[in-house]
C-alpha cells in the first residue's frame, strides 16, 4: 500500500473542522502524523485526549516539521495564526486553510512573503452547527465537496502541491473543485451565507413578535421553523467573520433577494396565486435536483438527523 499523502500534517485550531481533518487524516491514512495547537488550552488538551493528534506548546511548535499546515480557525483569525507560524514553516511545505471566506484569506496569506511556501486556500463543504473538539468526527468530508483555490498559473512544484493537497482531500472521501477564490465567494453567499442570515433573522423575527410569546414558537415550532432554528444555532463567532470578510457578495445576492422577496410580496397583496405557484414549483424542482446530485437525502430536518446524534 502507499505511504500517506502526507508524513505530518498540522491543525491550528482544533474544533469541528480541524478535529475532524485530525481524525480522518489518521483514520483513512492521509497523514502519517498530526500536531495540534489551538488559542484555547482546554480545546488543545481535549482534542489530545480524544486522539486527534500531538499536542504542540507553541503554534511555532506545531508547524516546524509539517508538510501541510491547516488553518482551522475563525476566517477573521487566519491571517493572525498564519502569520504568527509562517517563519517557523519549513521550505516545500503547503499553507492551507477551511475558512468559509476565500478572497481575504488567500489575500492575507500571500501577503506573507514566503516565496518557497506554497500558498493553496481551501473551504471543505462540510460541517455542522456543532463548535469544538468533541463535535469532530472522521466521516465528516465524505461525499462531500471541498473546493481549493490555487493560483491559476504556478510553478511545477506549486502545480505538485496542489494535486498533493487534492490528494489529500480525495483520501478523506470530499470531491474537490478548483476554483477562483472571487467565484467561491460568490457560490458561497448565494448557497451557504445568505441561507444563514435568513435563519438568524427568522428566528430573531420570531423571538420578536409581540403578538406571539416565546413559549408558543417553542411549542408550535413546526419543520419549517426548527430547520431555521438549526442553521441559526451555528456558531457566532464563525459567522460574524464571515459576514465581515464577505460582504461584497454577501450584498449583492443579498439585493437579488430583496427584489424576489418585495415581489412574492407583491404576489400575496394582489392574490397572485400562479405567480406564488409557479415560483414555489420552481423551489421544489432544485430541492430534486440538490437530492439527485447526492447532495442531501430526501428524508426531513435536511436529512440531518444522523449527524445531530454525534
Ligand atoms: P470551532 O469548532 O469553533 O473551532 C475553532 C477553534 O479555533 C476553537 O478551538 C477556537 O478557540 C480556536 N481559535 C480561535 N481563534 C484562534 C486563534 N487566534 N489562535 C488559535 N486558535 C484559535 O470552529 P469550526 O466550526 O471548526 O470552524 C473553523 C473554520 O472552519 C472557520 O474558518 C469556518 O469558517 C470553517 N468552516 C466551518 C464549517 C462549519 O460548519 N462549522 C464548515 C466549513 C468550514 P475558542 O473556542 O477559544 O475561540
Amino acid at each position: 500500500m502507499a505511504g500517506p499523502v502526507f508524513k505530518q500534517i498540522a491543525i491550528i485550531g482544533v474544533g469541528l473542522i480541524g478535529g475532524s481533518i485530525a481524525r480522518a487524516a489518521l483514520e483513512k491514512g492521509a497523514a502519517g502524523e498530526v500536531v495540534l495547537f489551538d488559542g484555547n488550552a482546554d480545546a488543545l488538551r481535549r482534542a489530545a485526549e480524544i486522539g486527534f493528534g500531538r499536542p504542540a506548546a507553541t503554534i511555532e511548535d506545531a508547524v516546524r516539521e509539517a508538510e501541510a499546515v491547516f488553518h482551522c480557525v475563525p476566517v477573521g483569525a487566519m491571517g493572525a495564526t498564519a502569520r504568527a507560524s509562517i517563519g517557523a514553516m519549513k521550505a516545500g511545505a503547503i499553507l492551507t486553510d477551511v475558512g468559509s471566506v476565500k478572497g481575504t484569506v488567500a489575500r492575507d496569506f500571500r501577503s506573507l512573503e514566503r516565496a518557497d511556501i506554497h500558498v493553496i486556500p481551501g473551504h471543505p463543504i462540510a460541517g455542522t452547527e456543532k463548535s469544538g473538539p468533541d463535535a469532530g468526527f472522521a466521516s465528516l468530508f465524505e461525499g462531500r465537496w471541498c473546493i481549493i483555490t490555487p493560483e491559476p498559473a504556478g510553478s511545477p512544484d506549486y502545480v505538485a502541491a496542489t494535486d498533493r493537497l487534492a490528494a489529500f482531500w480525495t483520501t478523506l472521501g470530499s470531491k474537490v473543485e478548483r476554483m477562483d477564490a472571487q467565484r467561491h465567494d460568490l457560490v458561497l453567499a448565494v448557497t451557504s451565507h445568505i441561507p444563514h442570515l435568513i435563519a438568524y433573522n427568522m428566528v430573531a423575527t420570531a423571538y420578536d413578535m409581540e403578538a406571539i410569546t416565546e413559549g408558543e414558537v417553542v411549542k408550535f415550532s413546526a419543520a419549517g421553523f426548527r430547520d431555521f432554528t438549526r442553521i441559526a444555532a451555528s456558531d457566532p463567532t464563525m459567522w460574524r467573520d464571515v459576514f465581515l470578510n464577505n460582504r461584497e457578495a454577501v450584498l449583492e445576492v443579498l439585493g437579488r433577494f430583496e427584489d424576489d422577496l418585495t415581489a412574492l410580496r407583491k404576489a400575496i397583496r394582489n392574490a397572485d396565486g400562479q405567480k406564488l405557484f409557479n415560483t414555489f414549483t420552481e423551489s421544489r424542482r432544485i430541492r430534486r435536483e440538490i437530492i439527485d446530485a447526492g447532495q442531501d437525502t430526501a428524508a426531513v430536518n435536511f436529512g440531518r438527523d444522523k449527524d445531530e446524534k454525534k
